[in-house]
């Protein structure tokens, strides 16, 4: 018998009651220590103070209008990240698949806009992941998440993940824009090259291409920068953000030049949700804690240690971790041993953590984890690899 959720998760038999900075506790009272962040969603843990009180006093004046009227909340977020990024306009959503739905339509409609209607193709890459909606699995590309599900929506040319050369060699006449993602999160915390980046702008400026991020996952902050372009030195035309941008609460952006953005103009695309005054006020919170000075160096120099740290698991244990990748505090541990039960054997240790493509198990503390906390998170994923070190010796 079907259940009354549908069963489209393999979850984890532990539910939780209430989260306390980087800890969720399970209703029979046990600690764990979260290094999932709720698939980098919780950017600054559990009940952060600042973020209890935004939503709370929101909550207590205003919830929903719609977007038939004037938005104060959201015209302060979107000028907040229209000064922190090269962003001119901010279309706000409710999550990471329909900002990336935002951006694929922008770049159509830029291409129509500027007399080039037949220029609608968008290229991706290998091991790409963009969302769960019909346009955004054919982006992706993923066959396990498009099978069944009738024809593939036509416009998404995919390459290998780094291929130069046939990147060129998929630009035609109907191309319209690049979509990548700075790090591939789902695929397995693959990061591109900042070199490729920069060759993927050339490539758009040559051709008359738009150059889209998706940084729904690597984004405000989660690298070490705001925003995981940075670290390449290029800005794309449009970017899609959602995950840490609420903090927990759901919602996401699509980001634009004025350039990019020149046919989205009223009546174009919509969103009844999008840009509520709650998820604004949660959103601004956010930003009030994520741009402050320091936040960022912080996060960096944590995360130089935390990974100089797993390096020294990796070495100690290289039957069990392959390799250390990725940047700020989106890791992953690239694995010998099933991903999923070496998943498993951190939970029994009390530590959360996620699976991702390519055998690889992602870290993602909050980013305003401790010293501490990463310590025990460094103790718990040292007796896990210990764990199957140990399974190793008995087999042999
Ligand atoms: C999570 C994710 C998405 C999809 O976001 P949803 O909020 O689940 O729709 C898209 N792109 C990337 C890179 C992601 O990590």
């Amino acid at each position: 018998m079907i259940t009354p959720v549908l069963p489209t998760y393999s979850r984890a038999d532990l539910a939780f009651e209430r989260g306390e900075g980087s800890y969720l506790i399970a209703e029979n009272g046990q600690r764990y220590l979260d290094f999932g962040s709720g698939i980098a969603v919780n950017a600054l843990g559990h009940a952060h103070p600042h973020l209890v009180a935004a939503v709370t006093e929101q909550a207590q004046k205003l919830w929903h209008t719609s977007n038939l009227y004037r938005i104060p909340g959201q015209q302060r977020l979107a000028e907040r990240l229209v000064a922190a990024t090269f962003a001119d306009t901010v279309f706000f959503t409710n999550s990471g698949a329909e900002a990336l739905e935002c951006a694929i339509k922008m770049t159509r409609k830029f291409q129509s806009h500027n007399g080039h209607p037949e220029k609608f193709r968008i290229i991706t890459f290998e091991g790409a992941f963009h969302g769960r909606t019909l346009a955004t699995i054919a982006a992706g590309g993923q066959a396990k998440y498009l099978e069944g599900f009738g024809p593939k929506v036509d416009g998404f040319d995919q390459v290998a993940f780094g291929d130069l050369a046939a990147l060129k060699a998929a630009i035609s006449p109907e191309t319209a824009g690049i979509l990548i993602e700075p790090i591939q999160g789902e695929g397995g915390v693959r990061p591109v090259p900042g070199e490729f980046l920069r060759a993927l702008r050339a490539l758009c400026d040559e051709h008359g291409l738009l150059l889209i991020l998706d940084e729904v996952q690597t984004g405000v902050g989660r690298t070490g920068k705001l925003f995981a372009h940075e670290w390449a030195g290029v800005t794309p035309d449009i970017m899609a953000i959602a995950k840490g941008i609420g903090g927990g609460f759901p919602m996401g952006a699509c980001l634009a030049t004025e350039r990019a953005a020149a046919g989205m103009v009223a009546g174009t695309h919509g969103s009844t949700f999008g840009g509520n005054p709650l998820a604004m006020a949660v959103g601004n919170a956010v930003l009030d804690v994520v741009l402050a000075p320091g936040f960022l160096e912080r996060v960096r120099e944590a995360s130089l240690r935390f990974k100089q740290q797993l390096a020294m698991l990796k070495d100690e244990h290289p039957g069990v971790i392959e390799e250390v990748r990725g940047e700020g505090l989106l890791l992953g541990l690239k694995l010998r041993v099933p991903n999923t039960e070496f998943a498993a054997a951190l939970r029994e240790r009390h530590l959360l953590a996620v699976g991702a493509g390519d055998n690889v198990v992602r870290i993602l503390p909050p980013l305003t984890v401790s010293d501490a906390e990463l310590s025990e998170g460094i103790a718990a994923i040292g007796a896990a690899a210990a764990s199957f070190e140990a399974k190793k010796d008995a087999a042999a």
